[in-house]
């Protein structure tokens, strides 16, 4: 299947400092990642807080650079942000934030945000912008007299159909929505992910669903990555993993959650947090959280590497299938 995305080994370092007068400590966000998604599919990426999941995204959109590995977007390299080039390819990916009332101005009228890309990107003109606006309103289910309100008068719901209304306003090839739902009450979570669904489904647009849900992530995404402090720990068909995971880490977040699998996972409970990115453990960096460590997972890093399946996951132990009840 033609990639629309591609990340081939992308790598994000930011510089951090220890208090004030610190010495700079590079801290690796994202560490060799590579990653794709085709037009009308969904890449669903997990992983605990500050696992390089959002960076991710942002790369992927080309809101950051990567000092290593490259971004491709149909089958073309990233141009440089802030360039004509990029701006032009902008208007074909875009953003959906975590908190529609941030990601809103809460002083303008819906309708007029919904037609900024428009106006940024100089489509059409004002009588075309305001039926397109119309359009767009009606396409995420909202009535056309909410584009007369502010972000406000809003419910969360209909806020984060408005953020779609505008993400969808270029009529963009990707998406990346960034915890999308996670704001929201639970019973407004399924409208918006069976609207996302069927936009899809509509427009063959490809997805990157960047989430903590994993019943969501499961349900809507044909490809699943688990990340974990900056690299892809396992990634395959979502059946397949939340039925059978096959990291250790995997496990532990499947397990946490036991009716995404077919099967009840005896609860693995994580020792400590995440370690610090600015200093990554020796070998497997999940080494010290892992109930299956050994000398060998303290030396040596794993590398992704597919199963009989064709998954893919980087632990040392995978190969055996030891890890799989
Ligand atoms: Fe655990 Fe070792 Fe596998 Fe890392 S490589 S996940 S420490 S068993």
């Amino acid at each position: 299947m033609t990639k629309l995305l591609e990340l081939d080994g992308v790598s994000r370092t930011y510089s951090s400092r220890s208090g004030l007068f610190g010495a700079p400590i590079p801290v690796r966000a994202v560490d060799g990642v590579s990653l794709s998604v085709a037009p009308g599919r969904t890449l669903g990426i997990v992983g605990e807080s500050g696992c390089g999941k959002s960076t991710t995204g942002r790369l992927a959109l080309g809101l950051e650079r990567p000092d290593a590995g490259s971004v491709r977007f149909a089958g073309a390299p990233m141009p440089a942000p802030g360039t004509a080039a990029w701006r032009r390819q902008r208007a074909r990916m875009q953003l959906v934030f975590q908190d529609p009332l941030g990601a809103l101005d809460r002083r303008l009228p819906i309708a007029r945000q919904i037609a900024e890309p428009l106006v940024v990107h100089g489509i059409g003109n004002r009588a075309e912008r305001e039926a397109r606006v119309a359009a767009l309103l009606a396409d995420v289910g909202l009535p056309a007299e909410l584009g007369r309100r502010h972000p406000h008068e809003l419910s969360g719901g209909q806020r984060q159909r408005a953020v779609l209304a505008r993400a969808l306003a270029t009529n963009p090839s990707l998406l990346v929505c960034d915890e999308p739902i996670s704001a929201l009450d639970v019973s407004i979570q399924a409208q918006v992910v069976n609207m996302l669904a069927d936009l899809q489904a509509e427009r063959g647009i490809a997805l990157i669903f960047i989430s903590h849900d994993l019943k969501v992530v499961r349900q809507v995404s044909h490809e699943v990555a688990v990340m974990y402090l900056g690299r892809v720990v396992e990634q395959g068909d979502p059946d397949e993993i939340f039925a059978e995971p096959a990291h250790p880490y995997s496990r532990a977040l499947v397990s946490a959650v036991p009716s995404v699998g077919p099967r009840r996972i005896e609860r693995i409970v994580l020792k400590g947090d995440p370690p610090n990115p600015a200093d990554r453990p020796s070998g497997c960096a999940f080494h010290p959280r892992c109930p299956l460590a050994t000398a060998q997972c303290r030396a040596e890093s794993p590398a992704l590497r597919p199963l009989v399946d064709g998954r893919l996951v980087a632990c040392h132990l995978a190969a055996t299938r030891r890890l799989v009840a």
